[in-house]
């Protein structure tokens, strides 16, 4: 998804009727790359079986991987927070 995005901001600027793509998009799409391979790191960890998860209530895990859990939400909350901006960028660009 965030290649395609990128294709897309690319196109609109290939058209020369939008400004190209600048450092700060560039850096954006990086870090929304970035988060999008941590989040995918952190789910693996999560689906292999675990002996320490097996050994506790239905719901809960063990610490490390209650832990990829807040981390995977922390993650998504900052891949929001850069799509929003990275989304004002585009308008910008585009509008
Ligand atoms: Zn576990």
């Amino acid at each position: 998804m965030i290649k395609a995005n990128l294709r897309k901001v690319r196109r609109r600027a290939a058209d020369g009727k939008h400004r190209p793509i600048g450092v700060t998009e560039r850096r954006l799409f990086g870090r929304l790359q970035s988060l999008d391979d941590a989040i995918a790191y952190r789910r693996a960890r999560i689906a292999v079986p675990c002996a320490d998860c097996d050994g506790i209530e239905a719901d809960r895990r063990c610490d490390d991987h209650a832990c990829d859990l807040m981390l995977i939400a922390a993650y998504q909350r900052s891949a929001a927070e850069v799509i929003l901006i990275l989304s004002g960028a585009m308008a910008q660009m585009t509008g």
